[in-house]
């Protein structure tokens, strides 16, 4: 039989947890490794919370094993350095995103794709090579391999960069990968979470056009005037909607439950490219009509490599970018999920956890 999760590693770690699918979290010990020669060790300041976090405790993916600490948008400060360790030393402020490995032999790892490699391990929910259980950021302190560590640059303080570490590059990595970087291109942002605001700031310090496409007429205003998104669509609304047809180049689709791809895919102009990022529970329906009559064309992008996610970063601190949030203290992380549920958040939980997580 396994060790219990407090037992496994040489080291006492505390978090939260859920154990089953209704998704509450509550305090939970465990364990984490000795620091590795190719290690860092960090104390976590802040970490955000992920619609992903959300969908994976409520086991909506059908993946979820038990006991999960999530939490992948972690930001700490260096407390131990492996022997091997060249780029970190301790009282560095760092981050970690959703991975915490992978092969680093096949050619995504070669071509800076961690993020598609088979063997990726993830950051919560997955196995560590010795078969143990990741347990994710909702804790007190972090050990990882040197490699899936990024900086925080001096300029960004902890909380706002944190929700950079999944947020930030799953919609930076798009726009760059599919060229919808290219100053005065008009793309369209679905959804105005935690990725949407992110895709509006980055989309504009890129020098674009920006359209919000939302459900929520009442963030029109911060969209426009604190975000400085240059229109606002409601998309239930046909009029709105039909005033748009054909005139996005791209569109980020960041919404976490199930929609129809037909009217977004209808905004964008011929050759236009709707990006999907958001992962809902069910399936999407499309007819071919939709996208062969205008050459369009319906993508995916799943986070970032680890040279992305630096680039991502060091981009952001040189435009002023980071995540508007809400600090909140650990114990308030179920009410957060209850309230992310209903996409009532601007636009990111932040925890703080130095301040707040006690053994
Ligand atoms: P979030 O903060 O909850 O934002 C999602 C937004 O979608 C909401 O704010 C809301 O925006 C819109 N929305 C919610 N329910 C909707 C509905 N029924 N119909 C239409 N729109 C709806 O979530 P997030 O953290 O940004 O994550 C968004 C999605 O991306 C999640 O599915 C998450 O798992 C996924 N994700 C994917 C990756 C990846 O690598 N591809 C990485 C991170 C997260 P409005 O109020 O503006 O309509
Ligand atoms: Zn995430
Ligand atoms: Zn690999």
């Amino acid at each position: 039989m396994a060790d219990a999760p407090e037992k496994e590693h040489p080291v006492e770690a505390y978090g939260y947890a859920a154990r089953d699918s209704s998704g509450h979290l509550s305090p939970f010990k465990f364990s984490r490794r000795a620091t590795g020669e190719k290690d860092v060790a960090f104390n976590i300041t802040h970490c955000g919370i992920c619609h992903s976090d959300l969908h994976f405790i409520k086991n909506e993916w059908g993946i979820a094993a038990y006991p999960v600490v999530p939490g992948h948008e972690l930001v700490g400060i260096v407390t131990e350095v492996g022997s091997k360790v060249t780029k970190y030393k301790v009282g560095d402020r760092v981050g970690v995103g959703c991975l915490v490995g992978s092969c680093r032999s096949c050619t995504n790892c070669a071509d800076d794709l961690e993020n598609y490699c088979p063997g990726l391990i993830l950051t919560y929910g997955s196995k560590n090579v010795d078969g143990t259980r990741t347990y994710g950021g909702y804790s007190n302190f972090m050990v990882c391999d040197e490699h899936f560590v990024v900086r925080i640059p001096d300029s960004m303080p902890s909380d706002g960069a944190a929700p950079l570490l999944c947020a930030g590059v799953t919609v930076y990595s798009p726009l760059r990968y599919y060229g919808l970087d290219k100053p005065g291109m008009h793309l369209g942002v679905v959804g105005l979470g935690g990725l949407g605001h992110m895709a509006v700031k980055f989309g504009k310090a890129m020098g674009l056009k920006v359209t919000v496409i939302s459900t929520s007429p009442g963030k029109k205003s911060e969209a426009m005037e604190r975000l400085g998104a240059d229109a606002f669509l409601v998309s239930h609304d046909p009029e709105q909607m039909q005033g748009a047809v054909g005139t996005l180049d791209g569109i980020i689709d960041t919404v976490s439950a199930a929609h129809s791809l037909l009217p977004l895919v209808r905004l964008a102009k011929t050759n236009g490219k709707v990006i999907l990022v958001g992962v809902p529970e069910k399936p999407f329906e499309l007819h071919s009509f939709g996208i062969i009559m205008g050459r369009k064309m319906v993508g995916g992008s799943s986070i970032g490599g680890l040279k992305e996610t630096q680039e991502m970063i060091n981009f952001a601190a040189e435009h002023n970018i980071t995540a508007d949030i809400e600090v909140i203290p650990v114990d308030y992380v179920n009410t957060a999920m209850d309230r992310l549920q209903k996409a009532d958040v601007k636009y990111r939980f932040v925890i703080d956890i130095a301040n707040t997580l006690k053994p």
